[in-house]
């Protein structure tokens, strides 16, 4: 990493290291070695057929979860970049951060939380970290990916108390309220600017929503106005293109802006006084908080419950509730290790045990895995 890394950055040498410690890298940092695990591991790969709003099969042209991490991991870095903090981590905490997510976006995370609710629950941030914590099997020294600390606080953003309860370290921040890295705090805005102007933008693509219904909000007006006036003959699709690509570059530059303006303001001195902090020093200012508060409401008004994703979601939620349930009852429907596993668990812990496993196996379906299971149990 370059010398000028802030004294407040995340970097190897004030790290908290790993669950199962090893020899260092010749050529890596630490954190260079979590995002090259996070590349290399299997559900990593599974995200190219991941989907938040639309259905993977529904059309090329759409976000799928890896593009929309490699977005997250775009944005993250550029405002890494120009604030000094440590690249190589937002971008392993951009990469991992939705490897938790279950198949069909939203309506399937939903189905899985309404079939888990008697046995523990399921919650995708949490999930995320039990995929590079336990449930990748590449390595022969240590289950999972043994990320380091600051990887794993990155990707944990949201947690229950009583999950954070029996999370150790790292469930520590959710009980005294205290932040995390500047790094996992860039990586959560990242994460909020990628999907909400990627929906504006497959919204508009798929013509469920149009450039008229957004023109009431003056963050989209005020860059369709000057997007007009410089280049008046562009056609609707060039325009909304440029206009999104306006509004992620002024998100970018008012977080930059408000960020740095907080660092001076609060002077931290070193990665233990950003996580002791009340707030985030990461953030918007209070005009954009504003804005994002009122495009969020409007896509999901306008996009996420109009009649053809609702159509979507509630075919997602039959397939997801559907699969779990068989599977629950009939271990077997399942490959013959996570059959094993389920039956292991049924018999040390019972219900909350098995199904547990089958909420793993679930989750790790890609869209189109999923449908055909499904399909297939139909027959
Ligand atoms: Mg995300």
């Amino acid at each position: 990493m370059p010398e000028s890394l802030a004294n407040y950055a995340a970097t190897p040498n004030n790290s908290r290291g790993r669950l199962h410690p090893e020899d260092n890298s010749d050529y890596r940092t630490e954190f260079q070695r979590d995002r090259d695990r996070i590349i290399h591991s299997a559900a990593f790969r599974r995200l190219v057929y991941k989907t938040q709003v639309f259905v993977n099969h529904e059309g090329d042209l759409y976000r799928t979860r890896l593009t929309h991490s490699l977005e997250v991991a775009q944005i993250a870095r550029t405002v890494a970049r120009a604030m000094n903090l440590n690249e190589d981590l937002v971008e392993a905490i951009s990469l991992a951060h939705d490897l938790g997510h279950t198949p069909f976006g939203h309506a399937g995370q939903d189905a899985l939380n309404e079939c888990m609710r008697d046995y523990g629950g399921f919650e995708h941030n949490l999930q995320s970290l039990r995929v590079v914590d336990q449930l990748e099997d590449r390595y022969p020294q240590f289950p999972g990916l043994n990320l380091t600390f600051e990887a794993r606080e990155g990707i944990l953003k949201h947690c229950s108390l009583k999950n954070a309860r029996i999370l150790g370290e790292l469930g520590q921040r959710f009980i005294k309220r205290h932040q995390p890295s500047l790094e996992a705090q860039i990586t959560n805005i990242a994460d909020q600017i990628a999907y909400n102007n990627h929906d504006v933008d497959d919204g508009l693509r798929s013509g469920l929503i149009k450039i008229s219904d957004l023109v009431g909000m003056s963050f989209f007006s005020e860059q369709l106005i000057i997007t007009k006036k410089q280049y008046p003959k562009l056609t609707e699709r060039q325009q909304s293109k440029e206009v999104i690509r306006r509004m992620i570059a002024s998100l970018v530059t008012d977080l930059i802006e408000t960020s740095m303006c907080n660092i001076r303001e609060f002077k931290p001195e070193s990665i233990d006084m950003i996580r002791q902090y009340k707030y985030p020093l990461i953030n918007f200012s209070e005009s954009f908080i504003e804005s994002q508060k009122t495009l969020k409401l409007f896509l999901r008004e306008n996009l996420y419950s109009h009649p053809k994703v609702r159509e979507m979601t509630s075919q997602a939620h039959e397939i997801v509730s559907t699969l779990f349930l068989s599977l629950l009852e009939n271990h077997k429907l399942m490959p013959l290790e996570h059959a094993l596993s389920a039956n292991q668990a049924h018999k040390e812990i019972g219900l909350n045990g098995s199904a547990r496993i089958v909420a793993d196996y679930v989750a790790g379906m890609t869209d189109r895995f999923a449908l055909q299971f499904y399909e297939d149990l139909k027959k």
